[in-house]
């Protein structure tokens, strides 16, 4: 953790520092004439990560490409930005931006970003800055030597999920449409179209996934994830239709039978309860956890953050 790897002539991979920091995964890849980023982290992870990237090459780090919209993957846009690269992401990421950061988009009520800001002094310290170079399918970065798809393959961890290809190395980088541990924050996307994104990454053929938090996997890594929810549905469904007491009731038997599944017993975790309620929700329930404020899925962002090494204040 903490250290870039090398996976590919030119193609690099970094394990962020989640529970220290709350940062998320990077890649970068080297072309003849600059540097593309995977992910913008946290910007006190993008400082983190500048001056290992230079040790390595000293061609301009000229693109850092968010896979989503959360913090841990856009808010360092800034620190690129000073440092001379633009952000860019799937259109999907400002929409959500539009949705969540309020503060910037002028909405009067402070967004998320400020309320990161509270906890976080490196957030405090930088400003908002969207990705200002976006695609709506594909974006290609191609010298002949190496060639990066920037791929949207639809709804997922969120809606604005990007995905970056090597097809000649088969390497992908998923940020959080596919993790390797408990790490499955589910509020702001759709599990049931997160199962079909990740069947349309499966296709691609990769080798080596880089996911968005946790260790780096093989070819399987994509259909554990994919397993996890198609599981966590199965079992989600019998309890949809029934009282929230009772489905509240059903989650310690539903954790077990994850927990019995070799395959995907390591993403059973914290986020558990809040993905349960999050598939309900989807499968026509009302939210029952008993959390009161703007309902479970901002007490399901407080966990996030928490996992993500940072502490939020307490809502009422
Ligand atoms: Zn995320």
């Amino acid at each position: 953790m903490n250290q870039a790897t090398n996976i590919a002539p030119g193609v690099y991979f970094h394990e962020g520092d989640l529970k220290g920091h709350g940062h998320c995964n990077n890649g970068w890849i080297i072309f003849n004439d600059y540097v593309l980023v995977i992910d913008g982290n946290f910007p006190s992870g993008a400082l983190e990560i500048i001056p290992k990237i230079k040790t390595i090459t000293d061609k301009p780090i000229r693109f850092a490409f968010d896979t989503h919209h959360h913090g841990d993957h856009a808010y360092g846009n800034r620190v690129w930005v000073e440092n001379g690269a633009t952000p860019v992401a799937h259109v999907g990421v400002i929409e959500e931006m539009k949705k969540y950061e309020t503060g910037y988009y002028g909405g009067g009520k402070p967004g998320r970003w400020e309320t990161s800001a509270k906890d976080r002094p490196d957030v405090a310290a930088s400003k908002l800055t969207p990705p200002s170079l976006l695609f709506e399918k594909k974006m290609i970065f191609d010298d002949g030597k190496h060639r990066v798809e920037l791929l949207h393959l639809g709804v997922a961890h969120t809606h604005g999920d990007g995905f970056a290809w090597l097809p000649k190395e088969k390497i992908l980088f998923t940020g959080d449409a596919c993790v390797n541990g408990p790490y499955n924050y589910a509020a702001d996307g759709d599990t049931g179209a997160w199962i079909k994104t990740l069947e349309a990454a499966k296709r691609l053929g990769a080798k080596t996934v880089c996911p968005g938090h946790g260790p780096m996997g093989a070819t399987d890594l994509l259909a554990d994830q994919q397993a996890y929810f198609l599981e966590l549905r199965k079992l989600v469904r019998k309890q949809a239709t029934k009282k929230p007491d009772e489905i509240k009731a059903a989650m310690d038997d539903i954790k077990i039978a994850l927990q019995k599944q070799p395959r995907i017993a390591r993403y059973v975790g914290d986020f558990l309860a809040a993905q349960i309620e999050k598939i309900c929700v989807e499968m026509g329930a009302k939210p029952f956890l008993s959390k009161p404020a703007t309902t479970a899925a901002l007490d399901e962002h407080q966990q996030h953050a928490r996992a993500h090494g940072v502490e939020m204040p307490q809502r009422r």
